[in-house]
C-alpha cells in the first residue's frame, strides 16, 4: 500500500488526531513534526477523494493527550521553578491502554508492531506515543527553561505521568569538592553516633553517660564544621560528607589536606561562588578545620574520593623505651625506606579477626631525635599502611618495624597526616569537575 492508502485506512478506523496519524509515518521525511505529517496526509486524502476536509477533534488512540504538549510543557516548567539547574531530562509514563491503542491501529492497517512491549523502535511502524511525547514536550520545555538536555546524569529529571496527570520532579544532588585540614585533635571526620544509647541520648531512662545525652560521641566533626555552610549556600534538603579515607580521631590533618566531597541533596541553587563558600566555611569552622581548593564537582567525584588509591604522608611523635642515638635512628629509618612491610591486622583494630597479613610499601622516611627518648618522624607510605604498628611492631605482628630495627620499644604518642595523594594520578582530573577544566 502507498502512504496515502495507509493514511486513508487509518482515518477509517475512527477519529484520529494529526499527531497519531502522522506518527505512523514518523520515519519518513525528516524535519517534519508528526502533526504536520498527519495534517498533510489528511488534506491529501480529502483532495484525492474529493471529500470535505474535516479535522478530528477527538482521537481514539491518544485520547487527546497529543493535543496537550504545550500544556504539559507549561506544567513541567512550573514544577521546576525555584530550582537552579543546567541540565535536564524528560521522560513520559504512557498508560498501557494508550500504548495498546497505538499497537491496535498498526495491527488494523497490517503495519509492523514489533515483538512485545520492549520491541526495538525500528520494528514498530512509525514511532511510539512515548517517544513523540518525550521529544515534543522536551523541546517545548527547552524553550521555557534555561538549560540543556542531558541523557547521562541531568541536574533535574522530569517525568510526565499521563495516568495520574502529574509531573514528577527528581532534583539530583550537587557536589562540592575540596581538601580539608583538621587543626584540633579529638574531632572525628563525620558525626559519630553513640553506640551505648543508639543515638537516643537516653540509657536505662537516664541521660546516656557515653555521650552526655547528645546521641553523639563527639560534639563536633569535620562534617558538622563544613557541610551545613554548603547546605545553606545551595539551599538543599540534606548534606552528606564523603572523605577520601579518614584519619584517627586523635590525629590532625595538616599539610595539603584530605580530599572530600560534600553532597547536597535537592539543591535549589547550584552555581555557588566557591571562593566565597570557602571563606564562609573557614569562618564557620573557627580554626578547628579549614578547607581549600573548593570546586563544583560531578556525581562521579564521590566514588573517586572513596575508591582512588592514595598514598599518605604522616608526621609522628615517637617515644622510645630506652635511649637511642642519632646514628641508630638514621640507620633504622634508612632500612625502612623503600621496604615492603608485612603486617597482620593490628590488635587495636580487631582482637577477634583472623590474622590476615597484608604487604605495604614505605616510600620514604625522615626524622630526628628531640632527645634520646623522643623523635619526630615523617613517613610516606602506600595507602593502608598501619604506621603506628610500623613504629611499634605490634608485638612482632608488623615486620620489619622501627622498634625491631632499633631493638628498643617505640610508640607513637601523636600522629598527624600531612598529605593524601593519588598513587598513580591526582584526584583532581578534569572529568570530575563541572567546569571540566584542569
Ligand atoms: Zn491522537
Ligand atoms: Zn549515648
Amino acid at each position: 500500500m502507498t502512504v496515502l492508502e495507509d493514511a486513508r485506512a487509518a482515518l477509517s478506523t475512527g477519529p484520529l488526531c494529526d499527531s497519531c496519524l502522522g506518527r505512523l509515518f514518523a520515519d519518513r521525511s525528516f524535519g517534519l513534526a508528526n502533526a504536520e505529517r498527519g495534517r498533510s496526509l489528511r488534506v491529501s486524502v480529502a483532495l484525492e477523494d474529493d471529500e470535505p476536509f474535516e479535522p478530528d477533534e477527538d482521537c481514539w488512540v491518544c485520547e487527546g493527550e497529543a493535543a496537550r504538549f504545550d500544556e504539559w510543557a507549561d506544567r513541567a516548567a512550573a514544577a521546576v521553578r525555584g530550582y537552579e539547574f543546567d541540565t535536564y531530562q524528560l521522560g513520559t509514563k504512557v498508560p498501557p491502554l494508550l500504548e495498546e491503542n497505538d499497537r491496535l491501529l498498526r495491527e488494523d492497517l497490517g503495519l509492523s508492531v514489533g515483538e512485545g512491549e520492549d520491541a526495538d523502535r525500528t520494528d514498530f511502524a512509525g514511532e511510539r506515543l512515548k517517544t513523540e511525547f518525550n521529544r515534543e514536550v522536551g523541546k517545548r520545555v527547552g524553550g521555557r527553561v534555561d538549560a540543556e538536555v542531558d541523557f547521562e546524569r541531568p541536574d533535574v529529571q522530569l517525568t510526565l505521568d499521563l495516568a495520574t496527570d502529574e509531573v514528577e520532579v527528581q532534583v539530583n544532588s550537587a557536589f562540592v569538592y575540596g581538601r580539608y585540614r583538621k587543626l584540633e585533635r579529638d574531632i572525628p571526620q563525620t558525626e559519630w553516633p553513640c553506640k551505648e544509647c543508639h543515638e537516643t541520648g537516653i540509657k536505662a531512662g537516664e541521660e546516656c553517660p557515653g555521650c552526655g545525652g547528645t546521641g553523639y560521641r563527639y560534639d563536633e566533626s569535620v562534617e558538622e564544621l563544613t557541610a551545613p555552610v554548603v547546605l545553606d549556600a545551595m539551599d538543599g534538603e540534606e548534606a552528606v560528607f564523603h572523605g577520601a579515607g579518614r584519619e584517627d580521631v586523635d590525629a590532625l590533618m595538616l599539610g595539603t589536606g584530605r580530599p572530600f566531597v560534600i553532597e547536597v541533596k535537592e539543591p535549589r541553587r547550584r552555581d555557588v561562588d566557591v571562593e566565597a563558600l570557602e571563606a564562609e566555611i573557614n569562618e564557620f569552622a573557627d580554626g578547628k578545620a579549614e578547607v581549600e581548593e573548593l570546586r563544583q564537582a560531578t556525581h562521579d567525584m564521590v566514588e573517586r574520593v572513596k575508591e582512588h588509591d592514595a598514598s599518605k604522608t604522616y608526621r609522628m611523635d615517637v617515644e622510645f623505651g630506652e635511649p637511642v642515638d642519632e646514628a641508630a635512628l638514621d640507620a633504622a629509618l634508612d632500612a625502612l625506606e623503600g621496604a615492603t612491610i608485612e603486617q597482620e591486622t593490628p590488635q587495636r583494630v580487631d582482637h577477634r579477626r583472623a590474622s590476615l597479613v597484608r604487604t605495604r610499601e614505605v616510600y620514604a622516611t625522615d626524622g630526628e631525635l628531640v632527645d634520646d627518648r623522643h623523635a619526630d618522624l615523617e613517613i610516606h607510605g602506600a595507602g593502608g599502611l598501619y604506621v603506628k604498628e610500623l613504629v611499634s611492631s605490634d608485638e612482632g605482628r608488623t615486620e620489619p618495624s622501627l622498634a625491631g630495627e632499633l631493638g628498643v620499644d617505640a610508640v607513637v604518642t601523636a600522629l598527624d597526616v600531612l598529605a593524601v595523594e593519588g598513587e598513580d594520578e591526582p584526584f583532581e582530573r578534569p572529568e570530575f569537575f563541572r567546569d571540566g577544566e584542569e
